[in-house]
């Protein structure tokens, strides 16, 4: 079965804008999507919709299961959301124990969790700064570290929600270099073209919460 799966699904918010109507999609596993539109199409909407932290009307498949209200407080072992603000996301006060803290949660044994996070930290070229407080990196060092945090989970599906906004073109192409290895299934939200170019291989445009192009990249970027 497809990894996601919505049916006619609408998301409306209590004050009455309809952020996503009657969205249908489907996205195989290992797949890479972009998802584009102009600010307000519902794409980070989208995103939470599927990361299990809203829920809408319509029918949500998760790798073939129906996503009901138990389910849906289980999505976020399977489904890594690295949000625009990763300063928002830091939580510990040492790099470490940023990307145990998931792992801790999951009940690893610290041995387990030890040997996860060295390597995490390794991948993500911040071996060195282990002890470090992760508000004091580098944006570019920031993101590798929220990466290496969702990443540790082992997610079959990882969201990124401009994950390039902000960063100068080494650290872009730092974060591209390591996505690139993500076995996972990509969701890729962003306005970065050329990002978008290079990772994906479909891309979906949202236009006021409906979906209104659904092709292979290139085909995009071409009639752009
Ligand atoms: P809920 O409010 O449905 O329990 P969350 O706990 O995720 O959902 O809410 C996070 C914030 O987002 C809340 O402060 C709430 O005001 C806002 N929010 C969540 N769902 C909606 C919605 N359907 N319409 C408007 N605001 C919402
Ligand atoms: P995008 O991520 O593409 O910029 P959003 O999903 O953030 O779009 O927003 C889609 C629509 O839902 C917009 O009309 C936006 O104003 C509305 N919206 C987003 N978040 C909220 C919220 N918490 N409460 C009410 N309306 C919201």
């Amino acid at each position: 079965p497809p990894i996601l799966e919505l049916h006619q699904y609408t998301y409306r918010y209590k004050d009455g804008a309809v952020a996503l109507r009657d969205v249908s999609l489907q996205v195989r596993r290992g797949e890479r999507v972009a998802l584009v539109g102009p600010n307000g199409a519902g794409k980070s909407t989208l995103a939470a919709c599927l990361a299990g932290i809203r829920s809408g009307s319509g029918r949500y498949r998760f790798d073939g299961k129906i996503v009901d209200n138990r389910r849906r407080r289980e999505l976020w072992r399977h489904v890594g959301l690295l949000f625009q603000d990763s300063a928002d996301q830091t939580v510990c006060s040492r790099c470490y124990d940023e990307v145990a803290f998931g792992l801790r949660n999951l009940g690893w044994p610290e041995s387990k969790v030890h040997q996860k996070v060295r390597a995490m930290l390794r991948w993500a070229g911040l071996g060195d700064l282990e002890n470090r407080v992760p508000q004091h990196l580098s944006g570019g060092e920031r993101k590798r570290l929220a990466l290496a945090s969702v990443l540790a989970m082992e997610p079959d599906v990882l969201i990124l929600d401009e994950p390039t906004a902000g960063l100068d073109p080494q650290a872009e192409e730092n974060l591209l270099k390591l996505l690139d290895e993500v076995e996972a299934t990509i969701l890729l939200i962003s306005h970065d073209i050329c990002f978008v170019s290079m990772l994906t291989d479909r891309t979906i445009l949202l236009h006021r919460g409906k979906i209104v192009r659904d092709v292979p990249t290139w085909r995009f970027l071409k009639d752009e």
